[in-house]
């Protein structure tokens, strides 16, 4: 028995591990048959009467509460499989969540340097390395946060205090329609307010029209820089791989980026990377003096995080990305981000070439956005839902310009040709189904080695071979 309840001995530290360990490999060998999605209607799982009940005076026994906690993550849109293609995610790839539990295990605080500077040289070698990936030059400074969204408020609140000062009623920001509201929603903690925030227009891909902005910055501000962000939370690890380099031309031109660990290099959920092109404007905006912290003056060539962003105390999270990337080598992460752009390729000439549907904008990336061709808001709903009742993929929808339309992003590694296969299958059979009342049925073709027999309008979406 252990000295003390809070203290395991290492036998019995060795047996929670395994326990845990056992519980983790059970869990992610079960991913592929795993359902997309709970079903309709809910599933199995526990009830939440069950789940809600305060924690016990006595203890409880560690197999029972794992299990306990694997039932309660059972009904989950299945974010770490291979048929998550809603939003976008990186899967949670277990070497960096073994780095999370001995990292935790250490607990080795991490907001000065001089607390922990090996574990603060380690943390901002993964950082310098992306410094020096993303061209940024060696003023370049990075912060890990806990995601793209955090990473989008430190670099809001760094640009305000940089290039405005106190007085920045007059600040603007240039975004369009299509960007990630976490930018919106960052400029409204910092302070700024609504009709701050200028849309520009898009061109045909959807893209920012550069012209547009330029011509409107500069009718904005006859004169002075502007802080130029780039928020590659999404795409910014495509960069790792020869064309994803070529699509992202330019970045290091930005004043600071914003990517997301947990999404291109399939982290766990927690962990995103603020990039700047001159560390001393995170410093200018978040270095803080306080007395009792008077003994941890920096000292070396490390830097101190707590005086780059908003947080004192912060979980070490440098393990997490040092681990996986000294593990597998950087060199392992190319060929499945390769396979996702190819993936997606895939998808859309799939699609594109269905009859009923239209997939209008080649993918740049790995999201395909596609719809019924002439289909109500509707229909592109009903087919979304049939798709995501096959409990085999998980798709979402969006709206561009104003038209309901349906997307797969495909970014997790675990995702493959087999998965993406079945789920052109599964929206082809889907959109069948939906339009099987119009005079001819989307999906169908006179001829043509895709085209299907339509489904009856009320039968469930039949599940396609892999
Ligand atoms: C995910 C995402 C964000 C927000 O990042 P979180 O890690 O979810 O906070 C911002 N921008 C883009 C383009 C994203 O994909």
């Amino acid at each position: 028995m252990p000295a003390h309840p809070l203290e395991p001995d290492r036998a019995e530290m060795a047996a929670m591990a395994t326990a845990a360990a056992d519980r983790v490999a059970s869990f992610v060998e079960g991913l592929p048959a795993a359902p997309a999605a709970p079903p309709a209607g809910g599933g199995t799982g526990p009830r939440l009467t069950d789940l809600l009940r305060p924690p016990p005076e006595r203890p409880g026994d560690l197999a029972a509460l794992l299990a306990e906690f694997a039932a309660a993550a059972a009904p989950a849109i299945e974010t770490a499989g291979p048929g998550y293609l809603a939003y976008v995610g990186g899967g949670g790839l277990y070497s960096s969540a073994l780095a999370e539990f001995v990292a935790r295990a250490f607990n080795r605080y991490s907001g000065f340097a001089a607390f922990a500077p090996g574990l603060v040289a380690l943390e901002d070698s993964t950082l310098r390395w992306l410094v020096g990936e993303f061209g940024l030059p060696a003023t370049g400074a990075g912060l890990l946060t806990t995601g793209g969204s955090m990473a989008t408020l430190t670099a809001v609140v760094a640009a305000r205090v940089d290039r405005l000062g106190d007085d920045f009623g007059a600040g603007t920001v240039y975004v369009t329609e299509f960007t990630h509201r976490s930018l919106a929603k960052a400029a409204r903690v910092a302070g700024l307010r609504a009709d701050q925030i200028r849309l520009v227009p898009t061109d045909a891909d959807l893209r920012m029209d550069p012209e547009a902005a330029a011509a409107m910055i500069a009718s904005d501000r006859a004169a002075g820089r502007r802080w130029f962000h780039v928020d590659a939370a999404y795409g910014g690890f495509f960069h790792l791989t020869g064309r994803g380099r070529t699509r992202l031309a330019g970045i290091g031109a930005a004043d600071s980026i914003v990517l997301d660990p947990h999404k291109g290099l399939f982290l766990p959920h927690g962990t995103g990377v603020l990039l700047v092109r001159d560390g001393a404007t995170l410093r200018h905006a978040y270095a803080a003096d306080g007395h009792y912290l008077q003994d941890l003056a920096g000292g070396d060539d490390l830097p101190d995080y707590a005086d780059l962003g908003p947080e004192l105390t912060r979980d070490y999270r440098g393990l997490r990305l040092w681990l996986p990337l000294h593990l597998h080598g950087v060199g392992a992460f190319p060929a499945p981000q390769d396979e996702k752009l190819d993936l997606a390729a895939f998808a859309h000439a799939e699609l594109a070439a269905t009859p009923g549907l239209e997939a209008p904008w080649a993918p740049d990336l790995s999201t395909v956005a596609f719809r019924l061709r002439d289909g109500t808001a509707d229909e592109q709903r009903a087919l979304l839902a049939r798709v995501n009742a096959s409990g085999r993929v998980f798709i979402s929808s969006t709206l561009v310009e104003g038209r309901v339309t349906l997307r797969l992003c495909i970014i997790t590694f675990r995702t493959h040709r087999d998965r993406v296969a079945e789920a052109v299958d599964i929206v082809r059979e889907a959109a069948v189904a939906v339009t099987a009342g119009r005079g001819t049925p989307a999906g169908t073709a006179a001829s043509g080695p895709r085209s299907r027999r339509p489904a009856p309008p009320a039968a469930p979406p039949p599940r396609a071979q892999t």
